[in-house]
């Protein structure tokens, strides 16, 4: 039940959108108890949807925010 960082990522980006399935979560976390650089990813992503969330933000597009994100997860 081993996943990449890679899926580890892709896993936890369709987790924020509740489409990750209960195994898909199941292995992000066996994943992200291991791995350090993805839990610092996830980490990361928790704090910045918390940032998205706060009306300085509302103004960003999804694409912009996606671009955000691209930036600061490119490791
Ligand atoms: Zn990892």
């Amino acid at each position: 039940m081993k996943i990449t960082c890679q899926e580890a990522a892709i896993i936890s980006n369709k987790k924020e959108y509740r489409e990750a399935s209960f195994k898909e979560k199941l292995m992000l976390r066996f994943h992200l108890f291991r791995c350090a650089l993805c839990s610092g990813f996830v980490k990361k992503n928790a704090q910045l949807s918390a940032l998205f969330s706060r009306a300085s933000l509302r103004y960003l597009s999804e694409e912009e925010k996606d671009e955000m994100k691209k930036k600061m997860f490119s490791h």
